[in-house]
């Protein structure tokens, strides 16, 4: 029998528009990564709703400028090990795009905000579905924990240390990321190196003394050749030098160039070899000199027999709730699952919201996955084991 066939009038339902007050409650309040005063407003939500549930609630404070930590948990006498579910509260948004550019607002089946599908509505929807769960009378045969971090979008730097400490005590991983095209759930993803070149040349007016001087910018331009050479689409590597800056003046041979580059590998070994390679990268021009630091800030999300049985279970969730899950094709986007993963714990990614947008002013989630999407979380939380 299906959870949500008793019709009785009094038996608790799962209610569409509920679920969609709750995670508009947590739009409203915008979190950029880098406003930890606004961050932690919603981490403040999130522990009080918890709270309620009657969780225990550990708040870590946050350090270099982020937000707090939250973690819940359920009882967890015998220290058996547990479900993680893995949540972000940050978005990418500046403060005041709610009232601007992505106003939120409903059209539809779409319903637009910052941040409403990379991720607070995924990020909402394993409580709602543990608040459903409680409200039957009902448990989860595992242990839960619940993990909403302050600063996924810049890599989790802060909260990489307490994902994988909970991820150590954890036979699943749950990852609330947005689902991708058409409702996919990810079982792989590609590992992210970051890289930052930084080239020093030698200044001179470019008219008076242009002999003398040594262009950061002319040698950049031939090293960006040598870092789009390294890439391979049919291995999965890719590299992209996304941000440069230099220069002083139009008249002058510029002195100093710094890139900012961006590597993604599909296997470990990739990204051990790319990273060896972009830090080998030597001046060319013998008057210059040219310094990379960086690596591999989050390891590839590699399938395995474990992490693909975790997913036929969340497929035969879905199935129960009404609708057909499947998996994506290997992402290029990194998230904290990567960390989870890489410990070898079965990671399943992607279980929030469906939607389209991330990180654009077009940033949206469908009302119609909300319902479907609630019904696997419940069935999730209360069957793994
Ligand atoms: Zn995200």
């Amino acid at each position: 029998m299906s959870p949500d066939s008793a019709q009785q009038s009094n038996t608790p339902k799962i209610e569409p528009e509920e679920i969609l007050e709750g995670i508009l409650d947590w739009v409203e309040a915008e979190s950029p990564t880098t406003d930890k005063d606004a961050v932690n407003k919603v981490a403040d939500k999130v522990q009080g709703l918890y709270d309620g549930l009657g969780l225990a609630i550990e708040r870590t404070p946050g350090r270099d400028g982020f937000g707090d930590i939250i973690r819940a948990r359920t009882e967890n006498a015998s220290g058996e090990k547990g479900i993680l579910v893995l949540c972000h509260i940050d978005t990418v948004h500046p403060i005041g795009v709610k009232d601007g550019a992505l106003k939120i607002r409903r059209e539809g089946d779409e319903v637009y905000g910052p941040g409403i599908y990379d991720m607070k509505a995924g990020a909402y929807l394993p409580y709602y579905a543990y608040r459903h769960l409680q409200r039957l009378g009902r448990k989860t045969s595992l242990p839960v924990t619940f993990l909403y971090v302050s600063e996924e979008e810049v890599g989790s730097p802060m909260s990489q240390e307490f994902i994988e400490e909970e991820a150590r005590k954890a036979k699943y991983v749950l990852v609330t990321e947005p689902a991708r095209d058409g409702g996919k759930v990810v079982v792989a993803r590609k590992g992210v190196g970051r890289f930052t070149m930084t080239i020093t040349g030698r200044p001179a007016h470019a008219g008076a003394r242009y002999e003398d001087g040594r262009s950061a910018i002319s040698e950049l331009a031939n090293q960006i050749k040598a870092i789009d050479a390294l890439v391979d689409l049919e291995r999965g590597v890719t590299t992209n030098v996304g941000i440069i800056s230099g220069g002083t003046a139009v008249n002058v041979v510029a002195r100093d160039v710094v890139a900012e580059i961006d590597l993604r590998v599909l296997t470990k070994a990739d990204g051990e070899e790319m990273t060896a390679k972009i830090l080998g990268l030597k001046a060319q021009n013998p008057d210059v000199t040219v310094e990379v630091t960086g690596g591999m800030n989050r390891p590839p999300m590699e399938a395995t027999d474990a992490s693909m049985k975790l997913f036929e279970h969340a497929k035969a969730c879905a199935a129960e709730a009404g609708f057909e899950l499947e998996a994506t094709e290997t992402t290029g986007g990194g998230s904290d699952g990567n960390f989870t993963a890489a410990l070898g714990v079965p990671t399943l990614d992607g279980l929030g919201a469906d939607g389209e947008g991330a990180h654009t002013l077009e940033e949206k989630i469908y009302f119609s996955s909300l319902e479907p999407r609630a019904k696997m979380w419940v069935r999730l939380l209360e069957t793994l084991e």
